[in-house]
C-alpha cells in the first residue's frame, strides 16, 4: 500500500497562507494526506513542499474556487487520482468591504462566490463519494461576522451566514450517510486578512474580545482537526465560534 492509501485524504481550500495553511499543516501532523488548494501554484505549492519536507504527506492543487466549473473539473481529476476523500475543509475566503450604497455589484458577487459558492461547489462534488462510502467530514470556515453582522461587510456577513444555513442543511441531508457537516466561526485572527486593519481598528477589536488578544491560525486549526477526528463522530450541523469569547 502506498503512503497516501494508508492515510485519510483531506482537501483544504485557501491553504496558501493564514488559517488554511495552519489547517493543512495540522491535518498533516495528525496523519492525513493533505491536498493544499489555493488560487495559484505559487502559494499552495510551497505549503505542500514544506509539509513533505517535515515528514508529512501533501500535494498542491491550484484552483479558483469561485469558478464552479473549475471546481467540478478539479474534483473529477482529484477523484480519478485518489478515488475518494475523507475530509473537506472549505477555508478559502476574501473580503471586499464597503458600506452598502458604495458597494459595487462586482464586490458583492466576488465575496458571495468565493466564500459561499465555493462551499456549495466542493460539497456537491466531493460530498457524493463521501455519502457513497458512508463516511466523511465537511468543515466550513465561516466567521463571527456571519452571526453578528458588521457595518461595511454586508457581502461578507451574508456569505458567512449563508455558510451556516448550508452547513445545517447539508448536515441534515448527509446524516443518514454518516457524513458530518460543521462550521467553525473564527473571531479576529492574526493573518494577512486582519493585517489590513489599521492600528486604531485593531486596538478597538481587541477591546471587544474578553480574552483581550486576537486569535492565532493554530487556534482554528485545532478545532478543525478535532472535528475531522473520530472523536467528533457524533457532532453535526453545528457552528463553533473560536473567538476569545466575543460571541456568547
Ligand atoms: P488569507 O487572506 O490570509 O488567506 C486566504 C486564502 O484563500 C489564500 O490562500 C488565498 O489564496 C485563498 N483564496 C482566496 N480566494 C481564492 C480563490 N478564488 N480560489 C482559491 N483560493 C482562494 O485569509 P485568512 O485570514 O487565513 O482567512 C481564511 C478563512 O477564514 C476565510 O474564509 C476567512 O473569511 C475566514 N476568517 C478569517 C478571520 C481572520 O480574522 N483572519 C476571521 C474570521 C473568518
Amino acid at each position: 500500500m502506498s503512503d497516501t492509501e494508508e492515510k485519510k485524504v483531506a482537501l483544504v481550500t485557501g491553504a496558501g497562507r493564514g488559517i488554511g495553511k495552519a489547517i493543512a499543516e495540522r491535518l498533516a501532523a495528525s496523519g492525513h494526506h493533505v491536498i493544499c488548494v489555493s488560487r495559484s501554484a505559487g502559494s499552495c505549492g510551497p505549503v505542500a513542499d514544506a509539509i513533505n519536507a517535515s515528514g508529512g504527506s501533501a500535494e498542491s492543487l491550484a484552483v479558483d474556487v469561485a469558478d464552479k466549473a473549475a471546481v467540478e473539473a478539479a474534483s473529477e481529476k482529484f477523484l480519478e487520482a485518489h478515488g475518494t476523500v475523507d475530509v473537506l475543509v472549505n477555508c478559502a475566503g476574501i473580503t471586499r468591504d464597503g458600506l452598502l450604497f458604495r458597494m459595487d455589484d462586482a464586490d458583492w458577487d466576488a465575496v458571495l462566490s468565493t466564500n459561499l459558492g465555493s462551499c456549495f461547489a466542493w460539497s456537491k462534488h466531493l460530498g457524493r463519494p463521501m455519502t457513497r462510502k458512508r463516511k466523511g467530514r465537511i468543515i466550513n470556515i465561516s466567521s463571527v461576522i456571519g452571526l453578528m453582522g458588521n457595518a461595511g461587510q454586508a457581502n461578507y456577513a451574508a456569505a458567512k451566514a449563508g455558510i451556516h444555513g448550508l452547513t445545517k442543511s447539508l448536515a441534515k441531508e448527509f446524516a443518514a450517510r454518516n457524513v458530518t457537516v460543521n462550521a467553525v466561526a473564527p473571531g479576529f485572527i492574526e493573518t494577512d486578512m486582519t493585517a489590513e486593519l489599521n492600528e486604531q481598528q485593531q486596538t478597538a477589536i481587541v477591546g471587544m474580545i474578553p480574552l483581550k488578544r486576537m486569535g492565532r491560525s493554530e487556534d482554528i486549526a485545532a478545532m478543525t482537526d478535532f472535528l475531522a477526528s473520530d472523536d467528533a463522530s457524533y457532532i453535526t450541523g453545528q457552528v463553533f465560534t473560536v473567538d476569545g469569547g466575543m460571541v456568547m
